[in-house]
């Protein structure tokens, strides 16, 4: 409760009073390393002066303009540095406040694209098992995460859940990767065929699944797959890059690296890192062009579209990234960072996984290593390690319910992209410390 309303719950938590590189300083003068980003919210740290001095300029020359009668400077900007760097033929930007705002107008862009061209029965959306796309009842009902669902399920509309793409726990062992990949990608065309194909609007995915599983990236072929059957049966694919997108796995759009491109593309977070609220959804030429020669309006918006002091933000935020390589930089820095968890956490009997990109890395946690088998979900694992590792001045992202949205536990890594060597090592000490306190306690 404390974190939904923390007044009105005289919550306990800290006040966080300052940012400081890539620590946060709370009233009393702790010093926390934001080993998570928040959420992989904060890819360039607390302190960036050309961001800040790019809000201020613009709160200056103009704080907001509705995007009913007009557009402005930064959003135009923004939207053709993005649209330069994007893949495929993604070339039109719809600027939104954040993730879940994203993934709503995706969900209803592929509906009322569908409608335009006249296949107005196309209506079904499908997603995958153990997967996040938002708060929000459209996105809830995309995300496939049981926890957060179960109470709202009367409320959400009817979306199919595939199974994720998650070879530690659910590979056999007999079987090849390829042939993993193959066929948990092979799910789509069977649910596509049990739907009726022509009745199917669209598929939604993480390419880096982010909160639900912990930074678990499909196997090589996946994608590739998936897109082959969305387009044999003219479904469109969203991909949400909201929590792994902007250089997070070490490009600047994480489906470069499964080499497809998305019909939609969804992105938050490090889009504007943290320095002011701002997400976007990216539609392909042929979506857009549908709507512009159909009725013409797109039938979404909200007061905050393609806000101003947003908008410069994030296109101060996404010049710093490329004009320091810095999506580059995490691909080449990503083996070592790999290497630290592994040195420090790899021969623990109790981590099962340790998988990830770039500078976006998760931790499984099991009871037993051998059988895989996770920890009760009664202990709260996940809850205990937030815990533990915040008492050490780490912020880092755990999470339950990595197997079946009840069991498994995880902790998400997504430090800002400039953090030190030395950063990063202190950060794995502080996890080290957290884990072991923690498994002595449920031992
Ligand atoms: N999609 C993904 C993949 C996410 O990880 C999140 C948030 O964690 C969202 C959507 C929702 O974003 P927001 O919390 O900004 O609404």
């Amino acid at each position: 409760m404390s974190h939904v309303f923390p007044r009105h719950c005289h919550s306990d938590l800290p006040t966080a009073v300052r940012g400081d590189g890539c620590f946060l300083v709370d009233a009393q003068g702790k010093r926390y390393f934001d080993g998570s980003g928040g959420a992989a919210v904060s890819c360039l740290g607390h302190s960036n002066a050309r961001v800040a001095s790019a809000i201020k300029d613009q709160v200056d020359r103009l704080a907001f303009a509705h995007t009913g009668f007009f557009t402005s400077d930064p959003a135009e900007e923004l939207a053709d540095l993005l649209i330069a760097n994007a893949p495929g033929d993604l070339d039109r930007v719809y600027f939104v406040s954040g993730g879940s705002e994203a993934v709503e107008s995706a969900i209803k862009l592929a509906r009322q694209y569908y409608v335009e061209v006249g296949q107005p029965q196309r209506r079904h959306l499908i997603a995958r098992r153990q997967s996040y796309h938002g708060n929000t009842l459209g996105a809830l009902a995309a995300g496939g995460n049981e926890w957060r669902r179960e109470q709202f399920s009367p409320l959400l509309v009817d979306v199919s859940h595939i199974s994720p793409c998650y070879e530690y726990a659910e590979r056999q062992p007999d079987e090849t990767v390829e042939a993993y990949g193959a066929r948990v990608a092979d799910e789509l065309e069977q649910e596509i065929l049990r739907l009726g194909p022509d009745t199917v609007m669209a598929f939604m995915a993480e390419p880096v699944v982010g909160a639900t599983l912990g930074a678990v990236p499909a196997v090589a072929g996946y994608f590739k797959r998936i897109r082959e059957i969305c387009d044999r049966y003219g479904v469109l694919l969203i991909l949400d890059e909201v929590m792994c997108g902007m250089g997070r796995t070490g490009h600047l759009f994480a489906c470069n690296a499964d080499q497809v491109a998305p019909d939609i593309l969804c992105i938050a977070k490090g889009l504007g890192a943290g320095y002011q609220p701002i997400g976007a959804m990216l539609s392909s030429r042929k979506i857009y062009d549908a709507i512009r020669d159909g009725s013409g309006f797109f039938q979404h918006g909200h007061t905050y579209l393609g806000h101003p002091v947003a908008a410069a933000a994030a296109l101060a935020v996404v010049r710093e990234l490329l004009d320091n390589d810095l999506p580059a930089r995490v691909a080449e820095r990503s083996a070592d960072f790999a290497g630290m968890l592994h040195a420090r956490f790899g021969q623990n009997p109790h981590v099962g996984d340790i998988r990830g990109r770039g500078f976006f890395w998760g931790i499984e946690f099991v009871a037993d290593r051998d059988s895989k088998t996770p920890f009760d979900a009664r202990l709260g694992l996940a809850g205990k390690l937030k815990k533990a590792a915040f008492a050490e001045g780490l912020v880092c992202y755990p999470m339950p319910g990595t197997r079946d949205g009840k069991s498994g536990d995880h902790v998400l890594l997504a430090p800002p992209f400039v953090a030190s060597d030395d950063e990063l090592a202190g950060a794995m000490d502080s996890l080290a410390r957290a884990v072991t306190t923690v498994l002595e306690q449920v031992e």
